[in-house]
């Protein structure tokens, strides 16, 4: 049985992050390359087609910066966002390395949601009053 824990970031709203395009690896290519022959043993040729052109397209971008919706905690990419923008049920992707730009990142942002939690309880407050 899988022991992987669901991910706190779990309907949490996914957060924009910039990445660059990593190179291809020799498990990548194989990857591929095996997808293109099920593909045409599917008889699929236009899948097959497709797979083929994955890699030489991916080689022209590699090192390009790009943007991407991630989980806003541990950064989960390729997650299709509910219709309220928030992360759906998943498990928690553990390829980020520590580092102190990403507490000082977590700091930044917690610091400011905590500032509009408190705007948005003083507005409550304001308007039980009223
Ligand atoms: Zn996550």
């Amino acid at each position: 049985m899988s022991a992987s824990p669901v991910c706190p970031g779990t309907g949490v709203r996914l957060v924009p992050r910039t990445y660059k395009v990593r190179p291809v690896t020799d498990a990548d290519r194989e990857q591929y390359a095996r997808f293109e022959r099920s593909a045409t043993e599917r008889g699929d040729a236009d899948e097959a087609e497709y797979y083929r052109s994955v890699i030489p397209k991916w080689e022209t971008e590699v090192g390009q910066e790009r943007e991407a919706l991630v989980c806003a905690v541990c950064g989960r990419t390729s997650l299709s966002p509910t219709r309220a923008g928030t992360a759906r049920r998943h498990q928690r992707w553990d390829s980020e390395t520590p580092s102190w730009d990403r507490v000082y990142e977590l700091r930044k942002e917690i610091n400011a949601l905590n500032e509009e939690l408190d705007r948005v309880l003083v507005q409550l407050d304001a308007q039980s009053e009223a």
